[in-house]
């Protein structure tokens, strides 16, 4: 597998960034742009440049990475939400690293503050 970019923004937040949640290879972080009250990316600490490459995990890591997809929604109060991949720039991809975004309506949590706290009860 080719190495990462070293300038890859989503690696950089992996290796120093503040997390609402975590798992055996895979954050969850807040979206710095909301596009709705509740807004998470899930991101794989592999870099992956897109969803098209998504056969590079192997079936067992693909499925706890959808795990952690419906994990994270649940752990921040939503029951309804939608999971978002844009795939190529023309599809709004702007960062190339695969990340998954969650968004809804803050159903238990109410804030920021009330966000992280049932994040990271995960
Ligand atoms: P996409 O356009 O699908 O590639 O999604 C990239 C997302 O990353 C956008 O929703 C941005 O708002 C978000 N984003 C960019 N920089 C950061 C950052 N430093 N921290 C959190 N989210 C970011
Ligand atoms: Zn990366």
């Amino acid at each position: 597998m080719p190495s990462p970019p070293e300038d890859c923004l989503f690696c950089g937040i992996v290796r120093d960034g503040t997390y609402v949640a975590q798992t055996k290879g895979f954050v969850a972080i807040a979206d710095i742009n909301p596009q709705a009250p509740v807004h998470l990316l899930v991101i794989p600490e592999r870099h992956v440049d897109t969803f098209r490459d998504v056969g590079a995990f192997p079936a067992r890591e693909a499925k706890r990475m959808l795990e952690f997809v419906a994990d994270t929604a649940s752990g921040a109060g939503l029951t309804d939400y939608r999971v978002q991949v844009n795939v190529g720039p023309t599809a709004g991809q702007t960062v190339f690293h695969l990340h998954w975004h969650v968004l809804g309506e803050a159903a238990r949590a109410h804030g920021a503050e009330a966000l992280t706290t049932a994040v990271s009860e995960l």
